[in-house]
C-alpha cells in the first residue's frame, strides 16, 4: 500500500490552521495516536504504509527536485541516528508536558511564541486570524509547543527530503522506531 499522493495537503492544512489559531495545533496529537491505534488493530505499521500525509509531503518533495539524490548514509538506516532522534522526541515530549505541568499550576508563564528544536525561539509571532477561542494558558503554551515539535521534525524530514531519497526521514522517525519495537515484542 503506498501513501495517498494528496495527503501531503492534510500537513500544509496543519501548518497553516496554526496561522488562524495556534490552538488547531492540538490535532497535532492526531499523528502520535492514530499510528499505534492502527498498528495494535492490524498488527503492520498501517499508518507508515498508506495514510501518513507528512511521508507523502516528503514524497512529494523528492518528486518535485530536479537534482539527484545523494546516497542516503548508513547510519541513518542501521545505525544510531534513529535512537539520537527517539531521545530527542522523548525529550521534547517530556519537556512539553513537564512545562504545561508548569503552566497549568501557575509555577511559570505560557511561551506563546516557537522555538526550534526545543531550545531556540523563532524571532517570529505567528499571526492569529481568528484569536478569539476563549482557553486557559496552559493550553496555549501546550498549543505552542507542540506546534514547535511538529514544525521542527517536519522541517528536518522536508531537508533530509532534498538531500537524500524523498523518505529518508522515515528511517529515523520516532513514529517508525516504536512501531518497530511493539512489532518485535
Ligand atoms: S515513519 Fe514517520 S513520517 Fe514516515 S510514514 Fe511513518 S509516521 Fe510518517
Amino acid at each position: 500500500m503506498r501513501n495517498h499522493k494528496y495527503l501531503f495537503i492534510i500537513t500544509l492544512g496543519f501548518f497553516l490552521l496554526g496561522f488562524v489559531n495556534i490552538h488547531f495545533a492540538l490535532l497535532g496529537f492526531l499523528c502520535m495516536i492514530i499510528p499505534f491505534v492502527l498498528l495494535f488493530r492490524t498488527k503492520k505499521k498501517t499508518w507508515c504504509q498508506g495514510y501518513c500525509p507528512r511521508a507523502s509531503l516528503y514524497t512529494a518533495c523528492g518528486k518535485g527536485k530536479k537534482w539527484p539524490s545523494i546516497k542516503t548514509p548508513k547510519f541513518f538506516i542501521n545505525g544510531n541516528m534513529k535512537w539520537i532522534m527517539l531521545t530527542y522526541f522523548g525529550t521534547s515530549l517530556f519537556f512539553i508536558i513537564m512545562t504545561t505541568i508548569g503552566v497549568a499550576r501557575g509555577m511559570r508563564p505560557s511561551m506563546e511564541y516557537l522555538r526550534f528544536l526545543i531550545v531556540f525561539p523563532i524571532p517570529f509571532s505567528m499571526p492569529q486570524l481568528y484569536p478569539a477561542m476563549e482557553t486557559v494558558p496552559w493550553v496555549t503554551h501546550l498549543s505552542y509547543r507542540l506546534y514547535s515539535m511538529m514544525m521542527t521534525t517536519t522541517f528536518l524530514g522536508f531537508l533530509l527530503a532534498l538531500i537524500y531519497k524523498p523518505r529518508t526521514w522515515c528511517t529515523i522517525c520516532p513514529i517508525t522506531t516504536v512501531s518497530d519495537i511493539i512489532l518485535k515484542k
